[in-house]
Formats: structure tokens, sequence, C-alpha cells
């Protein structure tokens, strides 16, 4: 995991102080790179029966449909409120910067499906455990979750019990 580790950047004090953001960029950015972080995360999850990828926006989205064309099933988004034209279920959380909520189209999952959600970064893990709520609450199962990086000392992990969490990169 230390070519992954490289090409992921710390920029101190962004959005706001205190917070050590950990950008991506330069890991999306090289084709190398970028396909050893997406098979890495499905990885754990191959073999098994898959119906859907679920992802965060936004960051969710690039590494959530990569994730979904290698296993070859569908993407669904998760979005910030007032995005997704039809009929959405929402659910509120809180960052570790600020609050927040996702939304999901009512129709996008439903009983039957098993998926896989994925995003790039799990800090506090409020915005997976939303995320969570939102799946389930549509009757779909939660296969697990994967993450490029985890912030070890946030304890996002603990948020997600009973679900399976798979990370690559830990600070
Ligand atoms: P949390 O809900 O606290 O687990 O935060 C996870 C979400 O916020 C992910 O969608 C991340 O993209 C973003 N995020 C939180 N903390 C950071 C950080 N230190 N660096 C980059 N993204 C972050």
């Amino acid at each position: 995991m230390e070519r992954l580790a490289a090409k992921i950047r710390n920029i101190p004090d962004f959005p706001k102080p205190g917070i050590q953001f950990k950008d991506i960029t330069p890991l999306v950015k090289d084709p190398a790179t970028l396909r050893l972080c997406v098979h890495q995360l499905l990885c754990p999850f191959l073999g098994e029966r898959l119906t859907a990828v679920v992802g965060m926006e936004a960051r969710g989205f690039i590494f959530g449909s990569l994730v979904a064309w290698e296993l070859g099933v569908g993407f669904v988004p998760l979005r910030k409120p007032g995005k997704l034209p039809y009929e959405v279920q929402a659910a509120r959380y809180d960052l570790e910067y600020g609050s927040a909520a996702l939304e999901v189209h009512v129709d996008a999952l439903g009983p039957g499906d098993r998926v896989l959600l994925i995003d790039d970064l799990i800090a506090t893990g409020g915005t997976a455990a939303a995320s969570c709520r939102l799946i389930e609450g549509l009757g779909a199962e939660l296969a697990g979750c994967a993450f490029v990086v985890e912030i070890d000392e946030l304890q996002g992990r603990a948020r997600l019990m009973p679900y399976r969490v798979h990370t690559l990169v830990h600070y």
C-alpha cells in the first residue's frame, strides 16, 4: 500500500484549521496507481454475489464507478440534497468538518440487491453510517464498505459495526 500512500497528498488546514485533508487527486491522475487502487478496493469481495456498487458524492463517484465497472455491476450515486431529480430518501449525518445530508432515489435499490459501498476516505464514519442506513432503508443488503483511506484515530470503523470494513491506507 506504500505505492498508494505515495500518491496521497496531505494538505494541512483544509478546508478549515486543524483538518489534515487527504488529497487523492495525484492518485487518480496516475493510471497504474489508480488501477492498483481499484483492484485492491474490490479484492475481498471478488466472487461474491453483488448487484451494485454505491458511492457517495463526490469522490466516492470516482472510485465507486470504477469498482462497479470492474465487477460488471451498476453504480448507484448517493448525492447531496437537491441534486437527484426523482423521489428521494435522505439521511443526515455529522462530518469531521460540519454536518450534511445524502439522498438516494427511492427506486435505486431494493430487496434482492446486495451492494458494496465505496468512498475515498473514512474519518468519523458519519457519512458511511448514513449511507448504510439509506441502503438498508431501501431493503437492500450491504455486503461491506471499502475506502481508500482510513483516519484510524477517529474510529469511524466502530460506527460501522457489524458491517465489513475494508481500507487500504491508514493514517
Ligand atoms: P466522515 O463522515 O467523518 O467519515 O467523513 C468522510 C467523508 O468526508 C468522506 O466523503 C471524505 O471524502 C470526507 N473527508 C473527511 N475528512 C477528510 C479528510 N481529512 N481528508 C479528505 N476528505 C475527508
